[in-house]
């Protein structure tokens, strides 16, 4: 059985003020379900005093962003033991916007995959087609190598951990979502995928997630498709009522 995971993807929001007040509103709210495990992902200078604000909380903290070196002359960088030190449990590796503007490839985020898995840190994978690439006709195709390029050389167990998120890029903060069965039938081939690279027992254990304009009032239906094990969620997540709301929804 797969735990459904919501994750809220800041982006580059918030100030540590803000953050520790979405924090202290959320737990005013009193709603993380049991049956749904609740991330945040923060900008990095906000994670230590969420990893504080959050100590005795079920919600697990995430990075945006890691960089595949262990450490050394990388202005500007940071690493996955940082990360692991300052309370995360998750990193997002190969976001579209770090893909398009950061000019991050297929064989960096492979890098940084195993660099946070070697320092105990679960990626949440991103990968998705553009409007063109969607109406080519060549979603699934795309996807997959992405999915291959990102899982080369990780251990089969350690696939079973980790998170793919299937973010298809048309579908990122411009309100419009692919439809229910248009995403489960994607986050299925990625499934399918996993099983050919790891096995069927770990294409039965890791969780995709969907992300694109998710919001509470279509997480349920996106939620209640087979192959969809949670979402990534940008815009709605900066809410504290909203992020409570997909969190019921989940
Ligand atoms: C995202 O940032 O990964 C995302 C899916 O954003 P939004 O929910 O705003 O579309």
């Amino acid at each position: 059985m797969r735990k459904p995971i919501l994750a809220g993807n800041w982006k580059m929001f918030k100030t540590v003020t803000q953050a520790q007040s979405f924090v202290e509103h959320l737990q005013e709210l009193n709603e993380v379900p049991a049956e749904v495990e609740a991330v945040i992902c923060a900008p990095f200078t906000s994670l230590l005093a969420l990893h504080l604000a959050l100590k005795d909380s079920p919600i697990r903290l995430a990075a945006q962003n890691v960089h595949q070196a262990e450490e050394g002359a990388f202005t500007g960088e940071v690493s996955a033991l940082m990360l692991k030190d300052v309370g995360c449990s998750y990193v997002i590796i190969g976001h579209s916007e770090r893909r398009q503007y950061f000019g991050e490839t297929d064989e960096s985020v492979n890098q940084k995959v195993q660099a946070a898995l070697a320092h105990g840190l679960l990626p949440i994978i991103c990968v998705g087609e553009d409007l063109d690439q969607r109406n080519q006709g060549i979603t699934k195709q795309l996807v997959e190598s992405q999915v291959r390029a990102a899982l080369a050389g990780v251990k089969p167990d350690d696939v079973s951990r980790l998170v793919i998120a299937y973010e298809p890029i048309w579908a990122i903060g411009t309100g419009q979502t692919a439809t229910a069965q248009d995403a489960n039938e994607v986050c299925a081939h990625i499934r399918q995928v996993v099983g050919d690279l790891c096995g069927a027992e770990q294409a039965k254990r890791v969780r995709i997630q969907y992300g694109g304009s998710v919001k509470p009032e279509n997480i349920e239906e996106l939620m209640a498709q087979p192959d969809i094990d949670g979402a990534l969620v940008g815009g709605a997540s900066l809410n504290p009522g909203s992020f409570a709301s997909l969190l019921r929804g989940a």
